[in-house]
């Protein structure tokens, strides 16, 4: 059997290889990132291929079409809207997601931008590489309010973390009843309830229909004034245009994202040019035990379905 791999932090040689290798699978490695994967060049790639471990490239249904003999993506990380999943299933397609291998990762360097953001951390150390001795203020974590929308495997690791540093932690999840979230030590709030309350708003749900721009303009003007926003789930659920008015106008103090609209960050992009903004490029996963743990699961996932 044959196994594409384009998950760029895997290679030829690793542990991955090796279980793929092992389980009697042939396998090609061809890593490329949002930068240089057209639907042509994918498409050309993946015909021939019974499975294909996948990273962030974009398996439109027109790629999906080209791979003539393909039986299952097992996809290293957690968010797949990277994957047609329609056009998948329609054509007996698997889509295996990693579940859960992440959000230690995530919900810590979820906590990397908040402390960034809360203290201007970023903007003091440019500057003090740069020879100056700037005296920024910022604000403690501890006695804040944190709101969480989304309260799933990140959204409960972030509220562990966030109730160690003593903040109050307030949760919108739709599909989650009243027990499930005081189970994690939270309090549950209606998006309106929260958006309003909260100095510090960090998002963790998928990007879908319902979620696209979920935060836009409307919603950022009923945040409480000052306060931040956090992003490490998506980049789409964020309206930017409307994010940077706000940045700009100083309603809100400062943003976190490690996820955008279109990545990496196109040189008009209206977020350029905030210095109460910070921009990771999309790093939450990329530690070595994430990485470790998502593409063993992946790679399991496609052995699996191509053994029946
Ligand atoms: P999860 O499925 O465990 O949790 C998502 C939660 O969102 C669920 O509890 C669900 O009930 C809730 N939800 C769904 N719609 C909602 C809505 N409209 N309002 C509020 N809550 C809603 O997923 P997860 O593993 O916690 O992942 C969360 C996000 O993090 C995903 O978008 C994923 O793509 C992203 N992610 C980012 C990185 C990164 O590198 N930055 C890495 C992994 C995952």
């Amino acid at each position: 059997k044959r196994v594409l791999v384009t998950t760029a932090w895997l290679s030829p040689g690793d542990e991955v290889h090796r279980l793929l290798t092992d389980a009697g699978c042939d396998v090609v490695h061809s890593s490329f990132n949002d930068r240089d994967s057209s639907p042509a060049t994918l498409a050309a790639l993946v015909t021939g291929f019974d499975g294909i471990v996948a990273g962030t490239d974009r398996f439109s249904a027109e790629v999906i079409a080209a791979a003539d003999r393909l039986k299952v993506f097992g996809r290293t990380g957690v968010g797949y809207d990277n994957i047609d999943v329609a056009a998948a299933t329609e054509r007996g397609i698997a889509v295996c997601p990693t579940p859960g291998v992440n959000r230690q990762s995530v919900a810590e360097h979820t906590f990397a931008l908040l402390l960034s953001v809360a203290r201007g951390v970023p903007g003091n150390v440019t500057a003090v590489a740069a020879g100056d001795w700037p005296q920024v203020s910022g604000r403690e974590l501890s006695g804040a309010t944190l709101g969480l929308i989304g309260l799933g495997a990140i959204g409960k690791a972030v509220a562990r973390i966030a109730l160690g540093f003593g903040m109050r932690v307030i949760a919108h999840d739709p599909y989650l009843d009243a027990e499930a979230v005081a189970a994690s030590g939270v309090e549950r709030a209606s998006l309106d309830e929260l958006l309003a309350t909260a100095d510090f708003v960090s998002l963790h749900i998928f990007l879908d229909d319902a979620t696209r721009h979920l935060i836009d303009a409307e919603a950022i003007a009923t945040m409480k004034p000052g306060a931040y926003l956090v992003n490490t789930s998506r980049g789409g659920v964020v309206d930017e245009t409307a994010l940077a008015a706000a940045l700009r106008e100083g309603r809100l103090s400062g943003a976190g994202l490690d996820v955008l609209e279109t990545e990496p960050l196109p040189p008009d992009s209206p977020l350029r040019g905030l210095d109460n903004l910070i921009i990771t490029a999309h790093i939450g996963a990329a530690t070595v035990e994430s990485r470790a743990r998502s593409g063993r699961m992946a790679a399991q996932a496609v052995i699996d379905v191509l053994d029946g």
